[in-house]
Formats: structure tokens, sequence, C-alpha cells
């Protein structure tokens, strides 16, 4: 089962992705997460490409193309990857189809999250991720507490892009070159709207709905 979790800045794919991990065994491919290491890491590739990022702008294609690649040639996740904010652009969707096809693997599904833009932007500018559990948090929604955070408050940090300069441009990219993408897997039959307003655990158990559904329907096939 290979799965896109598909989404604007702040629609949740994180906090989702982090639940799918965990309760299906998969892998998650998170290509803003990997440039961000590279950031982190201070490596030749992470200097390049930590002014694009900030502005809030897409890396090249030719980057990203590589950095998946060798994610999908590593035969002990095969079958197990969720992408999480990958593929981009329509050029990034379709070599992802070459790359998958290539080494006997396909998507399962598209699973869209949808968010009205005023939730959007809160979430970005309160977003908060703490860099030892990975798990996020909103200053406005759901703080950081003694209750429900034990790692404390000097490991919780804000993006270098969550702010409101980045946010507006990385909307902008999103619109022009990410939205159509989901025309492509409309076509193919793979993409399944959800509606991203509603709460953590009720988008999950849609979530859990739908791979069910498609699980059954692949075991029903063969
Ligand atoms: P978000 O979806 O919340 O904007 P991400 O962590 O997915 O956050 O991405 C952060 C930034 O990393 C993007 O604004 C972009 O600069 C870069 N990036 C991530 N994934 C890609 C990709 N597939 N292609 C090009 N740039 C990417």
């Amino acid at each position: 089962m290979n799965i896109i979790l598909f989404g604007p800045p702040g629609a949740g794919k994180g906090t989702q992705s982090n639940n799918l991990v965990k309760d299906f065994n998969l892998f998650k491919v998170s290509t803003g997460e990997l440039l961000r290491k590279e950031i982190n890491d201070g490596t030749n590739l992470g200097n390049e490409i930590k002014s694009t990022i900030d502005k809030g702008s897409l890396v090249s294609d030719n980057i990203i193309n590589d950095l998946i690649e060798n994610i999908i040639l590593d035969k002990k996740i095969n079958n197990r990857l969720l992408f999480d904010g990958y593929p981009r652009n329509l050029n990034q969707a379709k070599n992802l189809s070459k790359v998958l096809n290539k080494n006997n693997q396909k998507l399962s599904c598209v699973l869209s999250l949808t968010v009205n833009k005023d939730s959007l932007i809160k979430r970005v500018l309160g977003r908060q991720t703490c860099s030892k559990c990975g798990k996020i948090f909103n200053e406005f929604y759901e703080p950081a507490t003694s209750d429900n955070h034990n790692c404390g408050q000097k490991f919780l940090h804000k993006r270098s892009d969550d702010n409101e300069k980045a946010i507006t441009n990385r909307f902008e990219t999103y619109s022009r070159d990410t939205l159509p993408i989901l025309d492509f897997y409309k076509e193919q039959n793979l993409l399944h709207q959800i509606n991203g307003n509603a709460k953590i655990d009720d988008i999950y158990k849609e979530i859990r709905a739908i791979i069910s559904s498609i699980d059954t329907w692949h075991y029903e096939l063969s």
C-alpha cells in the first residue's frame, strides 16, 4: 500500500501521517522534513536550498526526484510508503508514477485534506513542533502543556517558513503548482477528498475507513 497525503500548508498532513505510520506500519516520506534535515545538518544541499525554503518557494524538481528515487529503490520499505507533502507539481507526480512503475509498485490512493483558508493561516502561524518526539502543537488551538507533552518546552520550535511573508508565497505556490495535480489523480480514480476542518480524531477515522475499503477491494481482486 502506497499512499499520498495531499493538502495545502497547515492542512494537518503531518498530524495524520504520524498516526498512519504507527497504525499501518508505513514509512513516511515527507520531502519537507527531508529537506529541513539537510539544512539542520548543514550539508551542501541544505545550504543550497535554505533560502528557497525560507521564501516559501519550491526547490528544484531534480533535487526532489533524486531524493525520491533513492527512497523507492529501498526494498525494505517496498509498498509501505506514505508520501506527505509530495508530489508538489505535475512533473513530480508524473515522475513518481514512472519510478513506482519501474520498481513494480503503484499508488493505492491519494487522500486530499481540504481546509478553509483562515484556519490554515492560523494553524501555520501557531504551529510548534517538538524536536524530540515529533508531536505537532498549536499555540492557538492546542498548546503544549505538562498534561499533553512530557519532553519539556525547550524542545518546541517554530519553522523558519511559518511566518506571514513565506506563508503567502506558499499558498500561491500551492494554488498555482500543486492543486492541478488533483485532476491527474482524479482521472486515475485514486482521489479521496476529506474534510480537514473536522476534529483530528474524526478525520483519522475517515482516513482509516477509506484505507480499509481500499484494502478489502485489493483483497477481493486478488
Ligand atoms: P508545508 O506543506 O506545510 O508547506 P513542507 O514541510 O511539506 O510544509 O514543505 C516545506 C517547504 O519545503 C516547501 O515550502 C518547499 O520549499 C520545500 N518542499 C517540500 N517538499 C517539496 C517538493 N516535493 N518539491 C519542492 N519543494 C518542496
